[in-house]
């Protein structure tokens, strides 16, 4: 079959981009229910836009540097900032109904913002409502073809240049050509035991561009969550996230002793940036403390109004978080690192694009600030997708190609235990803290592991932990999400 453009995944930047690239032909391929398979639905807080009195998009791209520790792209940070009015009044038209008054959106606070900019939408279910809407514009866009519960599982190549996928369905292997792929598969959750990340962010795009020859940048960088729910059961995977904006609107940490200890960390306390109080709470967690979030005097009874989606996940918990504290651990949130890609969100390879959190342009730095993600897909996927639909050559002028890797049904499957030894040995050495020593062990097992690995799909998660792992070896000093407890050491030496 052949496209003008392949999009590979429904989250918000591969909609965004897709539908942006009208009206040349767009094959959208998604591995589960278009818009409901990835890590955008279940976004709670919202979307960073300086709409507020006295805001601006320099004061939101100084904050946006700040948190990234300047290690920032500051040309990425200025467009994705001055995009997001623009983005936002975007959706608003596709049918997002965000929470608003009479003066206009609702703007809420979030950790590491100097100003209420965060746009949200039923309280904290922004991810679902945009989503919603985004799913139903996309299913009736003319010039889009879905492919839903199709998994890609290799890229394919005409000479140097990729030009199509081979996507993996229940029954059968489809082959689509274009003239260009874009990438836009998420996250990297499912290789960390606690993640607030759905188990589709398992990283298979990022190992399909390693294996394609992509460069793939700051994989180090990865952001952990401070308040995922601690849930009963001590589960692996996929965890409840408590919204920062709980934090943003007074709710307290408190270890077991009920004593606020965030303030020994940072002089914001429990608004510090999301490294530092994830750290905070990991430093209780070490010391054999529990840990806890306290909104029941910040937000009290208003709790099923202004948090539904929280307020479920602890009802279903057992907990109600109107009277009682929620226990807390962190979780892996978001890949800062992926696929190396410039001002056109393109990738090393030619053919090849990346937007969303499997890219990185370097617009967050070593840390994301909060709610510049959704922001991110949609401002760049648009972007991406309108230059794409100028630029691109008719399908039909793509030379044949050939897959990089041979369908086989084991492309896709990874065994239960590969899955969890990979977990559990990132979140125990690759997690919020590390160090020479546990990393170099990491490295040594995840070898030993590729030895035993059975699959494809198997050796690709194993090759992206590697990629994570090395980088954090190579990166001696502590900076944003990357924190060395070796890090005096390991500069002396
Ligand atoms: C619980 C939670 C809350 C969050 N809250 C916020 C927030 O309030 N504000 C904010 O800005 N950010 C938030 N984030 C982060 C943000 O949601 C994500 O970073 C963002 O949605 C990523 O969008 P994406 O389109 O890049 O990827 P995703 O939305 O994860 O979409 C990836 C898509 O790729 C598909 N895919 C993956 N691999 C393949 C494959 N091999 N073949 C076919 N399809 C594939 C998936 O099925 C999916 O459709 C939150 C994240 C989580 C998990």
């Amino acid at each position: 079959m052949h496209f003008d453009l392949i999009v590979v995944g429904s989250g918000i930047a591969g909609l965004s981009t897709a539908l942006a690239a009208a009206p040349r032909r767009v094959a959208l391929i998604t591995r589960g229910e278009l818009a409901r398979d990835g890590a955008s639905r279940w976004a709670q807080g919202g979307i960073a836009a300086a709409l507020g009195p006295g805001d601006s998009p320099a004061v939101h791209a100084s904050d946006t540097l700040a948190a990234g520790n300047g290690l920032n792209d500051a040309a990425a940070v200025e467009v994705l900032t001055r995009g997001a009015a623009e983005a936002v009044e975007w959706l608003s038209a596709n049918g997002a109904a965000f929470d608003r008054n009479a003066q206009g959106f609702l703007l809420g606070r979030e950790a590491a913002h100097s100003q209420h900019r965060i746009v949200h939408a039923n309280g904290d279910a922004t991810g679902a409502a945009v989503m919603q809407a985004l799913a139903v514009t996309g299913r009736t866009a003319a010039h889009l073809q879905i492919f839903e519960q199709h998994a890609v599982v290799a890229l394919r190549r005409a000479g140097e240049r990729i030009c199509g996928v081979v996507a993996q369905g229940a029954q059968d292997f489809v082959e689509l050509d274009a003239a260009a792929v874009v990438l836009a598969t998420g996250g990297i959750g499912a290789l960390y035991r606690h993640t607030t990340n759905p188990e589709a962010a398992d990283a298979s795009g990022l190992a399909l561009a390693l294996e394609a020859g992509a460069a793939l940048s700051d994989m180090e960088f990865v952001q952990f969550h401070p308040t995922a729910l601690r849930t009963r059961d001590g589960r692996s995977g996929q965890l409840p996230l408590l919204t920062e904006a709980l934090r943003g609107a007074g709710a307290v940490l408190l270890n077991g002793a009920g004593k606020r200890f965030m303030r020994l960390h940072a002089r914001e306390a429990e608004l510090a940036p999301r490294d530092v109080v994830a750290r905070g709470v990991w430093a209780e967690l070490e010391r054999g403390e529990t840990v806890w979030l306290d909104a029941s005097t910040a937000v009290g009874a208003d709790f099923p109004q202004r948090f539904p989606t929280v307020f479920a996940a602890c009802m279903a918990e057992g907990l109600d978080p109107r009277r009682e504290a929620i226990p807390v651990v962190p979780a892996q949130h978001y890949h800062m690192g992926g696929v190396r890609v410039d001002a056109a969100a393109q990738s090393s390879v030619p053919g090849l694009y990346a937007v969303g959190e499997v890219a990185c342009s370097g617009v967050h730095g070593a840390n994301r600030l909060a709610s510049n993600s959704l922001l991110e897909g949609l401002v760049f996927g648009r972007a991406l997708g309108r230059r794409l639909a100028a630029q691109l050559p008719p399908a039909a002028t793509v030379a044949a190609t050939v897959a990089t890797a041979p369908p086989a049904d084991d492309c896709a499957q990874v065994s239960a235990a590969i899955s969890q030894a990979v977990r559990d040995l990132l979140w125990r050495e690759v997690g919020l803290v590390r160090d020479a020593s546990g990393l170099r062990q990491a490295l040594a097992a995840l070898d030993t592991l590729a030895r035993s690995a059975g699959t494809l799909a198997e050796r690709r998660r194993i090759a992206v932990a590697v990629q994570i792992t090395a980088a954090a070896l190579h990166r001696h000093n502590s900076v944003g999400a990357h924190y060395r407890r070796d890090a005096v050491q390991a500069r002396a030496g």
